[in-house]
């Protein structure tokens, strides 16, 4: 494993339960820029409860994706913040084809880090899910199977949320299958795609990515 030298401007792909999102958190610290989550981008926007997080919200209540224009707009004026001046590490975007063409102008990645799973192994991993219907806390089924289903941070009921039911866990890679894989084609001819087995552990991963960059 090398020490970062350079600039990294750096694209997440993968679908979810492939551990993007932290793989993403652990680049960030070992990189030292920040990972922008258009996902985290979205939520802020609609925890705030400005006019743009309200349709966000209805698109997302739909099952629809967020327009293009809404995203990209939000991504450009978070990378033009001062910490992303050294580079950054992009989570979410871009989805569609469409957006890398767009993006071609103004964002220009010096690699895409694309982490793959099978289906099989996605529903299963997120299936695993459970999370208080209280409050933020997320856990397994394991770990309710040991503890019980009661939430230790709030004393709340720790369900399997509807998005972690196989169908619509299923529903969204399909999505991502039809939508988001081409992502990765676009940018293999372009030759920036590392690709990594996201059925590995989480640090096995980190440590093959951190030494192709
Ligand atoms: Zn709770």
């Amino acid at each position: 494993m090398s020490l970062p030298e350079g600039q990294h401007r750096l694209i997440l792909i993968g679908p979810q339960g492939s551990g993007k999102g932290t793989q993403g958190e652990l680049l960030s610290v070992y990189l030292q820029i920040p990972t922008i989550s258009t996902g985290h981008l979205c939520r802020t926007e609609i925890e705030r409860g400005t006019a743009l997080g309200k349709s966000i919200e209805r698109e997302v209540r739909a099952g629809e994706l967020v327009p293009d224009s809404v995203i990209t707009e939000m991504l450009r004026v978070r990378l033009a913040d001062y910490d992303a001046k050294d580079g950054f590490i992009i989570d979410g975007f871009p989805r569609t084809v469409a957006q890398a063409r767009d993006a071609e102008s103004w964002l220009q990645p010096t690699k895409v880090i694309a982490i793959e799973l099978t289906d099989k192994i996605a529903v299963s991993r997120m299936s695993a899910r459970r999370a208080c219907s209280q409050c933020r806390y997320k856990t397994t089924a394991d770990a309710v199977a040991k503890h019980g289903s009661i939430c230790p941070r709030c004393n709340g009921a720790i369900i399997q949320r509807e998005d972690d039911f196989p169908e619509a866990i299923q529903k969204r890679l399909d999505m991502y299958r039809s939508v988001t894989q081409p992502v990765v084609d676009h940018y293999h001819e372009r030759d920036l795609v590392e690709r990594f087995n996201g059925s590995l552990s989480i640090p096995l991963v980190f440590m093959e990515i951190a030494h192709v960059l």
